[in-house]
């Protein structure tokens, strides 16, 4: 009897535990920031986004198809609408990418760089009547802005620009120099745009305090169960790594086939690789943002992420289950290609996949070398390492610098009460360049997007409401405003 009393009440300790540890897992309170009210003309800005859209600044995968009159007319364009900027600021172009500099009054203090890029990617071929308006009508129907780039990312690129302007047109000098610097080839690696800039600064002696380029949003009902917007600033970008998985045999005549072809044996170490995923876990960047986003969640995901001494085995084990949590949490493995023999009734000597890794900043690419030729051994079975496939992981920006709380006291200012954490670009991004000369790169837009919205991006139907535009323009003002005058 006794026995069971004591096993109550141990029982009854960690119960108790438990229950406090939760109620302790609120979110961590700030200085209250107050809402600032900023005249945006919403008709003219939605105009001039909608024209912006109109010119089909499309990166084609072959750079023999890109059309580079249309690239020269939308910097005609711009030229033309934003007359302020150009005159307020010197401009350097690099190909079809533009540089502009904000001369600031304090020589002393390190710039800032406030980046987008104008170039988009194609409408794939056949879906052009899927979409509700045409992609290069830039059509405004019911608050909404159709087309392509919409979102990614010339709502960026001229909400950046109808920001300075605004601010140019109230007068403000910065103390801080402000570059802004609009790509036209991030969609296809950003050789002839970012890395022309990246070097261009660094020819200059610049070294960035930040910069701030496209990445995660202010994001709306994304997160179940989380109420409030969540503004995602983006720390860090996933590199990418293609491996050659090869599964190797004798050929000969399909008619006398062995037990096993070269394709048996690539499916065997396919199937191993997958159920071999690379470690990963709840842990710096990833464990803060999960972090501060599971104290705005209901009670019972809050109470396990605030016993995680308890409950991170059970986390780790579901997160890992939902692709786009995983995907923060390790090196993801995607086999894309496959190839076998050249005809039906020849035996393949070698079967090859091509697997895609997208990684992590906790491995390097040798880790994963590693790990893959460990999970798929066998004497029939070749690992290859293509030349120069791999980019390694970003380096982390620190979420406690001046700069990231510059993006995030700009959003609340604008957004009122959101919940801000830093977070992992699984995608790539012109950042990757500009990160070179930067202190901290950011990859942020301050736009409010929700799950319908997303399927937009490189897919079909790409819009923004003219009011998440407007706010994005507001949110662009108070980044450049702060960050330029401390
Ligand atoms: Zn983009």
């Amino acid at each position: 009897m006794k026995f069971f009393k004591w096993v109550l009440a141990i029982l009854l300790i960690i119960i108790a535990i438990i229950i406090v540890r939760t109620f302790m897992h609120n979110p961590q309170t700030s200085a209250a920031i107050d809402v600032v009210t900023i005249d945006i003309d919403e008709d003219r800005a939605s105009q001039h986004l909608s024209q912006a859209i109109q010119f089909a600044t499309i990166s084609p995968q072959d750079p023999a198809q890109r059309d580079h009159a249309v690239f020269e007319q939308f910097i005609q364009w711009a030229a033309d609408t934003y007359p302020d900027v150009h005159r307020e600021m010197s401009l350097q172009r690099l190909d079809d990418t533009l540089l502009f500099k904000w001369q600031g009054t304090d020589a002393t203090l390190k710039p800032i760089l406030v980046t987008g890029h104008y170039d988009v990617v194609p409408v794939i071929p056949g879906t052009e009547a899927d979409w509700l308006h045409p992609p290069f009508s830039g059509a405004i129907a019911d608050g909404v802005i159709w087309g392509r780039g919409a979102l990614d990312d010339k709502s960026g690129v001229i909400a950046m620009l109808e920001a300075s302007t605004h601010l140019i047109r109230d007068g403000f000098k910065p103390a801080r120099s402000v570059y802004l610097s609009f790509g036209s080839d991030e969609e296809v690696g950003g050789e002839n745009g970012a890395r022309l800039v990246t070097e261009y600064l660094a020819a200059q002696g610049v070294q960035l305090a930040w910069s701030l380029d496209e990445g995660s949003f202010v994001l709306d009902d994304i997160f179940p169960g989380v109420d409030k917007l969540l503004a995602i600033i983006n720390v860090a970008e996933k590199g990418t790594l293609n491996l050659e998985i090869v599964g190797k045999s004798a050929g000969g005549h399909s008619s006398i086939p062995p037990a096993k072809t070269a394709v048996g044996i690539l499916a065997e170490a396919i199937v191993a690789l997958q159920n071999s995923p690379l470690p990963g876990g709840m842990e710096g960047l990833s464990l803060e943002m999960l972090d501060t986003v599971s104290r705005h969640m209901p009670f019972v995901p809050k109470m396990m992420f605030a016993n995680q001494w308890l409950f991170s085995g059970v986390l780790n084990h579901s997160l890992s289950q939902m692709p786009v949590t995983n995907a923060m949490l390790r090196t993801t493995t995607a086999p894309t290609m496959l190839s076998g023999s050249v005809k039906s009734n020849v035996l393949p000597i070698e079967a090859v996949a091509v697997v895609n890794f997208r990684v992590h900043p906790r491995d390097s690419l040798d880790d994963i070398v590693n790990h893959v030729s460990a999970a798929v051994a066998s004497d029939a079975v070749e690992v290859r390492v293509p030349d120069a496939s791999g980019k390694p992981a970003s380096e982390v920006s620190d979420w406690h610098s001046d700069g990231f709380a510059t993006v995030s006291t700009a959003v609340q200012q604008v957004y009122g009460d959101l919940v801000v954490a830093p977070g992992l670009m699984v995608a790539a991004s012109d950042s990757r360049h500009y990160s070179k000369v930067a202190d901290n790169a950011f990859r942020f837009n301050p736009f409010i997007v929700n799950a319908d919205a997303m399927t937009g991006f490189h897919g079909t139907n790409e819009k923004i409401k003219v009011a998440d535009f407007t706010q994005g323009i507001r949110s662009y003002i108070q980044i450049i405003k702060n960050g330029a005058q401390q």
